[in-house]
């Protein structure tokens, strides 16, 4: 299906645990779609990175602070690797800077972790990523996008791989930025951050009932895409 036959505007939501590939899969649908894609976990991780730089600890000097925080996305032209089209990329922004380039460390996903599961951080974000979702139209991942944000949405997702799959996956990819992790240790930052998120009490993560589950462990990229293309013109020709 062609982009712009797409007609009636769908909300997918893509949830799942950390590092199962859930934005390379969400931004390749969006790309797809011609829909608009948003990474909520750079959202809750702008605000862990907001804590940390104001060494804030408690949960009510965090609480205090939402107020004088914004979280927003920028729109940022990509160089194109030889051959590729020109494209762009959502930067997340807070207070107005781009802080893409500071919110990918293991710290900053832990403290992430951590403030993710104050009632009040939720409720904060999940209000500006519903009025995100109300022309429809948007690719969503996170831990709570189709069971708490939109537990309406057409098309939801459920991605999930073995901790021991998703571990050499961060390990890979903090290698590729130039880092010198330790496997062992992504491995138990991986187990910790998936109890964590599904064990908290505000909204954990955890697979809406009406959720397509893919385990991609052994898949291919393209191989998850051809799965999930198919899902999402299946949930269009629903429509009509
Ligand atoms: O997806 P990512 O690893 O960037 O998310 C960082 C952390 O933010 C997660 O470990 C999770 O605790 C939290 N998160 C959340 N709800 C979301 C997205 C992320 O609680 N919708």
């Amino acid at each position: 299906m062609v982009n712009d036959e797409i007609a009636n505007k769908i909300i997918v939501a893509i949830d799942g645990y950390s590092s199962c590939g859930k934005s390379t899969i969400a931004k390749a649908l969006a790309s797809y779609a011609g829909y608009t894609y948003v990474d909520t976990g750079a959202m809750y991780r702008a605000i862990a990175l907001y804590t940390l730089r104001n060494h804030l600890d408690s949960n009510e000097d965090i609480i205090a602070a939402l107020e004088k925080i914004q979280v927003g996305f920028k729109r940022v032209p990509v160089t194109p690797l030889e051959g590729e089209p020109e494209g762009v990329v959502q930067h997340v922004t807070l207070n107005g800077e781009d802080v893409e380039p500071f919110i990918r460390t293991l710290e900053v996903g832990n403290a992430a972790s951590r403030i993710s599961a104050i009632k009040e951080v939720r409720a904060f974000l999940v209000a500006q990523q519903q009025k995100m979702g109300e022309a429809k139209g948007i690719v969503m991942d996170g831990r709570d996008i189709g069971t708490v944000v939109f537990p309406k949405a057409e098309l939801k997702l459920f991605l999930t791989a073995s901790p021991e799959v998703r571990a050499q996956r961060r390990y890979d990819e903090l290698v590729s930025k130039g880092g010198h992790p330790d496997m062992e240790a992504v491995l138990a930052d991986v187990n910790d951050r998936d109890y964590r998120d599904t064990h908290r009490a505000e909204s954990p993560l955890r697979q809406a009932d009406d959720a397509v589950v893919v385990d991609n462990s052994f898949m291919t990229r393209e191989e998850q895409m051809e799965l999930i293309i198919d899902l999402f013109n299946k949930t269009l020709d629903k429509l009509d």
